[in-house]
């Protein structure tokens, strides 16, 4: 009996560690409401912390993702950007960085793939 209880436990372990890897490589809109973190299993998850960029005179800025949805133009490539944001465990480091609007950064890519030579 205790040997089966034991199996019991351990297998929630891994159907949870599976279900968060799950997560994180299947859908990149829920990685902000994970509530652990994938690799030490926390719960210590700070969401949605702005990554800082400097740009001229150091002015502070939010770091960026961009993709051109004209890319072989000379001029006007039609840039479309969106902030990367990090949730990061509060208790081993690891962090995963997202960003703000996917639906509409994978429109552009999909509108620079048809626009490409
Ligand atoms: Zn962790």
């Amino acid at each position: 009996m205790a040997v089966s209880e034991d199996y019991g436990r351990v297998d929630f372990e891994l159907i949870l560690n599976i279900y968060n890897r799950l997560i994180l490589e299947f859908s990149g809109g829920i990685i902000r409401d994970m509530q652990r973190c994938p690799k030490c299993n926390s719960e210590k998850l700070m969401h949605n912390v702005r990554i800082i960029d400097r740009g001229h005179n150091d002015w502070i800025k939010s770091l960026e993702v961009e993709v051109f949805t004209k890319p072989d133009a000379i001029f006007f490539k039609g840039s479309h950007r969106e902030a990367l944001e990090a949730t990061i465990c509060g208790k081993c480091g690891h962090t995963e960085l997202t960003v703000t609007n996917p639906d509409k950064l994978y429109q552009a890519y999909l509108e620079s793939q048809r626009n490409s030579i």
